[in-house]
């Protein structure tokens, strides 16, 4: 694989904005060693210091909003508003984890002859691999917890999608994270992400990406016994009862869905409404899909931009067939359009059991409560979804019902710095973001001594 390099695309425009050297076995190898030899530095450092550094790097984000925006816009074919946004997130991430460096500690527990104390020890080397949907958001997701705990780490950015990891290195080293502590890898998920899967001296993947490269990914961690988080696939649902503030509920589903050109792991793909508000709530829905802008990801007003390959386009549309209920417009030209599309069905069909990952949406009619979770939880994934009603009480009870790791009430709003996010069932398991992430990047341990 070695020296063998490979265009990034930007997929409004299908032009290339850069060449790079994809890396193999042996780049992968040399980046573990790296990390490992600087972990011992690493973990040592002071744990002001650690934040202090911490903070810096949000810092430099910050001061760099606009070109990482630019670089992630491009590269994604994200609107640069949402991109900003995205860069902002990131920024809050990197403040959250440095306060975190010293509000993770052990405890002492009561025992019979002695002193029990906890320490919360760094893993070591971690493999952290990341897809191409958010690729600097969820870089910082695993970076923030990682580097707080006192791991050294190997960072690998999907192939299509490594400008904005690269960037961020080159802003680690800038706040003053010594060297080794961070190294990005780019090359395929198949030999770089497969190394580091492998590699013995690489203590943890923290993955996200597909439910099937996570299947993988566990397989290969259990030769070693390698700890990992996943972060997988979602079929989220959008539940809307009768008595919910409907135009409230009809002008915020378009943006659970299609937003980042419904390549959203959180995306409520399934919008379950109540049947006896279903024509007026699809009226609402079929008005506000019409309003989304969609267009070049340079223009501020843009909402939604193109998918992120010709290839993924043709999958996503394979997913439509028939009349839908809408059907958007898209710009004439190059880039990888897809209209969005609103599409009747029952949780049997196709579009509402699999991942579309792009703007795709199955409408689907329940009649009460009982049947509402049913539906939403029948599905294998379990990552977020949205819950509409102006019944506090409902609101709660459904809350508590549904499988699913990360749930909104009359919102769509998924990710905060400082909440815990992450899947049941086959949208993986472990806790990225808030305090929960710390525990996936540390040890227990636990001495006793006599007294
Ligand atoms: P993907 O699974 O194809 O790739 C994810 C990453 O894994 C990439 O960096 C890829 O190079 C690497 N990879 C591929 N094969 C590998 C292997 N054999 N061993 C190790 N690494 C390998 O996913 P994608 O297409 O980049 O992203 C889309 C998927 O990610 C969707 O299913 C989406 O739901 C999911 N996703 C989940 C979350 C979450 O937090 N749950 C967030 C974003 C995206």
């Amino acid at each position: 694989m070695h020296g063998m390099s490979f265009a990034v695309i930007n997929p409004a425009t299908e032009e290339s904005i850069a060449e790079l050297d994809a890396a193999g076995v042996e780049e992968t190898d040399a980046a573990v060693a790296r990390a490992k030899a600087a972990f011992p530095e690493w973990r040592s450092v002071a744990p002001t210091d650690r934040a202090r550094l911490l903070r810096r790097l949000a810092t430099l984000v910050e001061e760099h909003t606009e070109e990482l925006a630019r670089i992630e816009s491009q590269n994604v074919g994200k609107p640069i508003g949402g991109a900003r946004a995205e860069v902002g997130m990131v920024a809050q991430v990197f403040h959250f984890y440095a306060g975190a460096v010293d509000k993770h500690h052990g405890e002492t527990i009561p025992v019979a002859g002695g002193v029990d104390l906890t320490f919360r020890e760094p893993l070591g080397v971690v493999g952290l691999i990341v897809p191409w949907n958010f690729p600097l958001n969820i870089s910082s997701w695993k970076l923030g917890p990682a580097l707080a705990c006192g791991n050294t780490v190997v960072l690998k950015p999907a192939e299509l999608t490594p400008l904005s990891a690269l960037r961020l290195a080159e802003l680690i080293l800038e706040a003053g994270i010594p060297e080794g502590v961070v190294n990005v890898v780019v090359g395929p998920g198949r030999i770089v992400g497969q190394r580091l899967v492998e590699h013995p001296a690489v203590a943890k993947i923290g993955f996200t990406g597909s439910t099937e490269v996570g299947r993988t990914v566990m397989q290969g961690a259990a030769e070693t016994i390698k700890r990992v988080t996943l972060e997988l696939g979602g079929k989220s649902a959008n539940v809307v009862f009768a008595d919910a503030d409907l135009e409230k509920a009809a002008a915020a589903a378009p943006y659970a869905v299609f937003d980042n050109a419904g390549q959203d792991c959180c995306a409520r793909s399934r919008i379950l409404v109540e049947r006896c508000a279903y024509d007026r709530f699809v009226e609402l829905l079929v008005e506000a899909t019409r309003k989304v802008k969609v267009g070049d990801p340079e223009n501020e007003a843009t909402e939604m931009g193109p998918l992120i390959s010709a290839q993924h386009r043709e999958t996503v549309a394979s997913f439509v067939d028939g009349d839908p209920l809408f059907r958007g417009d898209t710009p004439d030209g190059r880039g990888f359009w897809f209209p969005c599309t609103l599409v009747e069905a029952t949780n049997d069909d196709r579009v509402a059991r699999e991942e579309v990952f792009g703007p795709v949406a199955a409408v689907i009619q329940f009649t009460d409560e009982d049947e509402a979770i049913r539906i939403a939880n029948d599905t294998p994934y379990g990552l977020s979804g949205s819950i509409w009603t102006e019944n506090g009480a409902r609101a709660l009870r459904v809350a508590r019902a549904l499988e699913t790791g990360v749930l909104s009430i009359n919102s769509n709003s998924s990710v905060r710095a400082s909440t815990p996010f992450g899947g049941f069932k086959q949208s993986g398991f472990g806790r990225e973001l808030g305090m929960h992430a710390m525990d996936g990047y540390s040890e227990v341990k636990n001495v006793f001594m006599a007294t």
